[in-house]
């Protein structure tokens, strides 16, 4: 079984940016990795797959970097994979294509260390979906043709390199030529190109900042500049670029392009940014409570002992559920829960629940909220005991109301800070106006971040430019303390319903018409 030694270093591509067109291999070699060194041109969320403690390094804050020298990645790499550890090089697209990933195969094998190549979606072929642009085509397009504009300079006087690009049958992509675009212009129609060839500039393909030009080859440099597209990006030339519509099926996501902050602690964020990015979105992460452990468990601990003496157990949050099994799995197992039955607040703590292969007895039907549970378990349960498993802040409606019916008894399994970044990349986001929608997810929340809040951001606000959106009326009663209009309020108390009614107010104020 063991006659094989998996290689530790891995030549990763990570594809154009969007973490779903990220190959599952590289996916699984970054969550093992002890060590990833990064290209710039890859989104940080991709580091994200890695473990929290592994090192990430972008090659560009090595000492003595330099674009055009390499050695001193070589080094690093060199030097970790003989400590034998688990080293990813993560390159944007492919590392194959115009990565460099040949030269650091070679330096490797050179150093007798073994490695694996994993390809990865390259930006041509993102910029084609995402744009609806057919690469081939079985009338007119039998080739393509990867091309580097960052040679030209050199390759200027190369006559035969321009002659046959400009008569290539077939589509050219052209990577990091934005720079000496007007020089690519000017060769390939000097060597006989139609000037009226379609031709488009594609930057960020796969993600929701993603912008584009088409154009005919002789306007692109003048059409590029109007729109302001700078390097990085991709040029696609031929006649492939005639199928391109008005927009793509990309660029009709309900979010296209729209920026959403979510403000859930880090641990939740992650599903909601998912969701933003399908819809389009370029949505930033700006955590404004962070989840703890309880400084004390022997409350929990006290409370478990005596599970048989409860009817119910009650939870208000997924982070509840998570909190409490946690606790009790370090103890014994689910058998410790005997004949307990189970209520939770609405479906998403029904589906946490189910994680630990447990159903719930009691979910309300439509008011997922403490009101909800009141009105479900108040008239069967008169007279029982019940264990409420809850954070360390929390609205009191649910004890207070179950108290008079029943008896309740609260334990704390997680607690809640505020903990809001203001010296993080999305705060300064925020600040610049860059944002447009901000998500907030529960009262704490929109407390915790609506506090730091300055003039200039109250003023962002007041005048609509950034919309806050709350998940529920008392989400909305938590921004209103603050003198701050509600743009919007969930229908119901979840994310998809959050993210529902930014959606819903994105229609109603188109991009850029406010
Ligand atoms: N190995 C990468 C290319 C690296 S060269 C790959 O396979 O995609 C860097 C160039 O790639 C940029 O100058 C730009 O031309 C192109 N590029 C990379 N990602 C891109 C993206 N998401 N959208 C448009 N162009 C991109």
């Amino acid at each position: 079984m063991h006659d094989f030694d998996e290689p530790r270093v891995f030549l990763a591509g990570a594809g154009p940016g969007d973490p779903g067109l990220m190959t599952v291999r590289t996916a699984e070699v970054l969550a093992r990795a002890d060590l990833v060194l990064y290209d710039q041109l890859v989104p940080k969320r991709l580091l994200d797959f890695a473990r929290a403690d592994a090192e990430k390094l972008c090659v560009r804050d090595l000492p003595g970097h330099h674009p055009d020298k390499y050695p001193h990645i070589y080094d690093r790499m060199l030097e970790a994979a003989r400590a034998g550890k688990i080293v990813v090089r993560l390159k944007g697209g492919d590392p194959l294509i115009f990565g460099r990933g040949g030269e650091e195969a070679e330096t490797l094998r050179n150093a007798g260390i073994a490695y694996e190549i994993i390809p990865g979606v390259t930006a041509a072929l993102a910029a084609a979906a995402y744009l609806d642009v057919p690469l081939t085509h079985r009338a007119h397009t039998s080739a393509v043709a990867f091309i580097t504009g960052h040679e030209l300079p050199q390759k200027i006087n190369n006559k035969l390199d321009w002659e046959a690009l400009a008569k290539f049958p077939g589509t050219l992509a052209v990577y990091m030529g934005i720079a000496r675009l007007p020089i690519l212009v000017a060769e390939l129609m000097k060597h006989g190109m139609d000037p009226e060839t379609p031709t488009l500039i594609v930057e960020r393909a796969s993600l929701g900042e993603m912008r584009s030009v088409t154009t005919r080859l002789a306007d692109l440099e003048a059409v590029r500049r109007a729109a302001g597209l700078e390097a990085p990006g991709l040029i696609v030339i031929g006649e492939a670029v005639r199928h391109r519509q008005p927009s793509s099926w990309f660029e009709q996501r309900p979010l296209f392009g729209r920026r959403v902050l979510v403000t859930r602690p880090k641990q939740q964020a992650e599903e909601m940014v998912r969701r933003l990015e399908i819809l389009g979105a370029v949505p930033s992460v700006l955590p404004a409570l962070e989840i703890r452990e309880p400084t004390d468990w022997a409350p929990v601990d006290a409370a478990l002992d005596r599970l048989a003496e409860f009817d119910w157990l009650v939870f208000t949050s997924a982070n509840g559920v998570h909190g409490f099994f946690k606790r009790l799995l370090t103890q014994g197992d689910l058998r410790q829960l005997g004949r307990i039955k189970i209520a939770v607040v609405g479906p998403k703590t029904a589906t946490t629940l189910r994680s630990y292969h447990l159903h719930a007895d009691a979910v309300p039907k439509d008011v997922h909220s403490a009101e909800g549970l009141v009105e479900l378990l108040a008239p069967s349960i008169a007279g029982q005991r019940v264990l409420l498993v809850r954070a360390n802040r929390g609205r009191e409606t649910l004890p207070v109301e179950l108290a008079k019916v029943c008896t309740v008894e609260g334990i704390v399994v997680y607690e809640q800070h505020d903990a809001l970044d203001t010296e993080s990349d999305s705060y300064a986001a925020l600040r610049r106006g860059e944002i447009e929608f901000i998500t907030l997810s529960s009262s704490n929340i929109a407390r915790s971040l609506l506090r730091s809040f300055d003039d200039t951001l109250r003023g962002r606000v007041l005048r609509g430019d950034v919309k806050l959106v709350a998940i529920s009326p008392e989400t909305a009663a938590a921004v209103q303390e603050f003198e701050l209009p509600v743009e919007a309020v969930s229908k119901t108390a979840s994310s998809e319903g959050l993210i529902r009614a930014v959606i819903e107010r994105a229609r109603a104020v188109p991009k850029g018409t406010d």
